[in-house]
């Protein structure tokens, strides 16, 4: 299964479980936050190509477009936010 089939499939759980919010299932907020965190989680496995991207002398570097950290080509994640990196 792909991230986003994946993201997909908790979304609409999380959709059927904000139907029934309210009605007394105290852990439904529980589980609309952990989707929440699983879905965001699950978002910065999705490479993102870095901003304002630049090559001198093989030597690549840019900005995380999660959270604008400073970036070079060896960091396949973020250092400061865990998002993944496209360098290609
Ligand atoms: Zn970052």
């Amino acid at each position: 299964m792909k991230i986003e089939e994946a993201r997909e499939t908790l979304k609409h759980i999380g959709e059927h479980i904000k139907v029934h919010d309210g009605h007394g299932l105290i852990y439904s907020a529980q589980l609309v936050g952990a989707l929440e965190i699983a879905d965001a989680a699950m978002e910065k496995q999705i490479p993102k190509e870095p901003n304002d991207k630049c090559e001198y002398l093989k030597f690549k570097s840019g900005y995380c477009p999660n959270c604008s950290t400073s970036v070079c080509g060896i960091n396949k994640y973020c250092p400061t936010c865990g998002q993944r990196l496209k360098w290609e």
